[in-house]
């Protein structure tokens, strides 16, 4: 959904789900500079015709999503936007507007519209014989799952599970069980607020992100992520530029993607 200008402004002084990948530097799409100053509304996000559909796309998908999981379709009406949520312990510093919430459920959706070439972001299919696909997820996505997933826990409370439901079009949605990775959800929290001090705070400097700094978020100094997230430093099987000119990834063993739902039964 298109964020209200009440969300907009919750936001603009935060790190947010879509935004901290970019703002600590684990986003090949922004560098932080860039992912700041759309943060602080500096620089405008013009929006195109992904942008648009996806905005139309995201209730199908999501709806999709919840159909494959192994959930009574009853209880898969109850699911909801819950709006922007600010995170209960540092509510200054992070916020979040998470998809898809099933508060009985106690899971949470975050839906990805994305082009057929993005799959080649992923370093695999969500596997059958492992329980969790954090390890399969580009980096940027899993840190805005994690993000989604720490906030929405210690707002309703309870043990919380997380999906990204992968949409690469016509029947290919690959679903992902994310499950809450509490190392690397402290050293993210740890890095954003050093991030926020310097660079985000209404009461602090606000400077521009730059790579020279040191807050250890944004700049070169510390890499948060070492050894907590062992695969964000491995690379992709295709950069960004790469995939713009890549052919369809899609043979006919894509149709096995739900294995991993099917296979897994209850979580
Ligand atoms: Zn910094």
């Amino acid at each position: 959904m298109p964020l209200t200008a009440a969300q907009q402004e919750l936001r603009r002084t935060r790190l947010t789900g879509s935004s901290i990948a970019g703002l600590l530097g684990r986003s090949p799409w922004d560098s932080p500079l860039e992912a700041w100053e759309l943060q602080r509304g500096l620089r405008e996000f013009a929006g195109n015709d992904d942008t648009e559909a996806g905005n139309f796309m995201e209730d199908g998908i999501g709806r999709l999503a919840l159909h494959k999981l192994p959930i009574d379709p009853e209880t898969a009406k109850a699911a909801e936007s819950p709006g922007t949520l600010l995170h209960p312990e540092f509510s200054d510093v992070f916020a979040v507007t998470p998809d898809l919430i099933v508060k009985s459920e106690r899971i949470g959706i975050q839906i990805k519209n994305h082009l057929p070439w993005a799959a080649k972001r992923y370093r695999d299919k969500p596997l059958s014989t492992v329980r969790w696909h954090n390890h399969l997820l580009p980096g940027d996505k899993l840190m805005q799952c994690l993000l989604e997933l720490d906030v929405v826990s210690k707002v309703y409370g309870g043990e919380w599970v997380w999906f990204l439901a992968a949409y690469f079009g016509g029947s290919h949605l690959r679903v992902y069980w994310i499950r809450r990775d509490t190392r690397t959800i402290e050293a993210m929290l740890a890095a954003g607020r050093n991030f926020w001090r310097r660079h985000l705070d209404p009461a602090g400097p606000a400077s521009p992100p730059s790579p020279d700094c040191t807050c250890g978020g944004c700049g070169r100094g510390q890499a948060w992520w070492i050894g907590r997230w062992q695969h964000a430093t491995a690379p992709m099987k295709l950069t960004p530029k790469e995939l713009l000119s890549a052919p369809l990834p899609f043979g006919g063993d894509d149709d096995d993607a739900f294995g991993a739902i099917t296979a897994g039964g209850r979580f």
